[in-house]
């Protein structure tokens, strides 16, 4: 059995191999809670709570760890704060539970660790004191800036020399900075906004740059070198580009992660998600109109390196998706209940490669192929139900979900549709009785079709889908 994951840090899809296959290690770049989450954050959420559980599923659960970690200092937070008059206390608790309560309701397991920002400052402040002993960092005008100079490989990640970075980057170009791409480790707060003793002799108080809040944080939970480090492509550079130089300065390494991993962009309707365009679309209201798991689906229907168009119409094909294959299936608990009479489910393969097997076996070779979710799907609708179930739960779409329209279902509407089902199935209109079950299908309804032994018709009973 064979993972491949496509690496940023080499450009090439290759064979993962864990540092320690009993310690797993992941570190995703999680949220600045400042404001509720919109569909695209959601994207590596989903994205790598998928790899998680196929990590757990590979190694053993208890020999993985992903760390997700909570930015809650940050300028827009300040700014945010300022504006509704309330603590910024306040309001990163709040928007932090709400992020987490989005996530559940997305299918997603928790993270095993989700560290705080604010709870790093030590941490933080003796990262960057070893950057300035070392020679990588310096002090200059109660900031501290690590200095890219020092490190002759930096821009080795998103592969771009010093002068393409400064030709392409808008840097803050300070006269305190020795060169316009040194970074912000440290700086000095303003009066009101949050601060702390600042490190390196600074009298000043002051809070930490964004890039060294994750390497500070990845150090402490995951170690000086670990497995796996993701987040979306518009992080490579700077943020995942300086987290590399700072870890790799201050510890002393080769690399920090081995396998950098990065999500493609989301937009919406064919269009980049913009205030201006008043397209955001936050995960709390996208869930009121449709239930998780087909959020969930819909995300994974394509894959994760791929730029990805969120749209009502794919919504609408994943629902239906989704219902058939719950309509037609049974219960998680039964399966897992079940002593042996559902059999063997999805086979784990040992070999490499897929083609050539059935669905259930190709359906782990395709998530092994670099979480090739498309096609483990593609897989899904192959499957006989009861190892269709397995293969949902792996990827996190078994679980029962609530669905905020459940509540508007007439029972005389849907007894009037499967008469008028039944009436055009007995006239052989097949194209008309199709039509009549996806739209009770689409309203969360599943059809069970029976022969009545006595009569020899065919009967029809119905429930709400799970
Ligand atoms: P932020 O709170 O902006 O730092 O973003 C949190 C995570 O969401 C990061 O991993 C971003 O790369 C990712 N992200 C933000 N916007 C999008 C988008 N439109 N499509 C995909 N990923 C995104
Ligand atoms: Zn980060």
């Amino acid at each position: 059995m064979v993972l491949k994951l496509y690496n940023t840090r080499t450009r090439k899809k290759e064979e993962f191999q864990p540092l320690d296959p009993k310690n797993v290690r992941m570190y995703v770049c999680g949220p600045t809670v400042y404001d509720n989450a919109h569909i695209g954050n959601a994207r590596p959420v989903i994205v790598f709570d998928v790899l998680y559980r196929l990590l757990r599923h590979v190694y053993g659960a208890e020999h993985v760890k992903y760390v997700r970690n909570i930015t809650d200092v940050d300028d827009k937070i300040n700014a945010r704060a300022a504006e509704q008059g309330v603590s910024i206390r306040d309001l990163t608790d709040r928007t932090l539970k709400q992020f987490q309560a989005d996530a559940a309701a997305l299918g997603c397991l928790p993270p095993d660790v989700e560290p705080r920002a604010t709870d790093h400052i030590e941490e933080m402040k003796t990262m960057i004191e070893t950057l300035v002993a070392k020679g990588c960092a310096y002090v200059a005008e109660d900031h501290v800036l690590f200095h890219v100079a020092a490190m002759p490989d930096y821009g080795q990640l998103a592969r771009r020399s010093l002068d393409e970075m400064q030709a392409g980057a808008r840097v803050e170009v300070a006269p305190y900075k020795r060169d316009p791409m040194d970074f912000v480790l440290w700086k000095p707060s303003k009066e009101g906004e949050p601060g702390w003793a600042s490190p390196c002799g600074i009298g000043a108080p002051g809070r930490p740059g964004w890039h060294i809040e994750c390497s500070a944080m990845a150090e402490k939970h995951l170690g000086k070198t670990f497995d796996i480090h993701g987040g979306g492509i518009d992080l490579v550079f700077p943020h995942h580009e300086n987290e590399v130089a700072q870890s790799r300065c201050a510890h002393d390494t080769e690399i920090m992660a081995n396998v950098w991993m990065h999500n493609g962009f989301l937009q919406v309707e064919g269009q980049k998600m913009s205030k201006s365009l008043g397209n955001f679309v936050t995960i709390g209201n996208l869930l009121r109109d449709w239930p998780g798991q087909v959020v969930r689906l819909n995300m994974l229907r394509t894959h994760y390196h791929q730029p990805m168009d969120w749209t009502v119409n794919a919504l609408k094909e994943s629902e239906l998706i989704l219902r058939r294959w719950r309509s037609e299936g049974v219960s998680y608990e039964d399966w897992l209940n079940a002593e042996d009479g559902f059999g063997d489910p999805i086979g784990m393969p040992d070999g490499d490669g897929y083609g050539g097997g059935t669905a259930d076996q190709d359906f782990f070779p395709a998530l092994l192929d670099d979480l090739n979710t498309p096609l483990a799907i593609a897989m899904i609708h192959q499957m006989e139900s009861e190892n269709r179930l397995h293969a949902l739960h792996v990827l996190g779409l078994a679980e029962e979900f609530s669905d905020p329209r459940r509540k508007k279902v007439d029972a005389a509407t849907v007894e009037q549709s499967i008469a008028l089902r039944l009436a055009a199935r007995k006239a052989k209109n097949w194209a008309e009785a199709d039509r009549i079950r996806d739209k009770l299908v689409a309203m969360g309804i599943a059809l069970m079709d029976a022969k009545n032994p006595q009569t020899g018709e065919i009967e029809t009973t119905w429930e709400i889908a799970r």
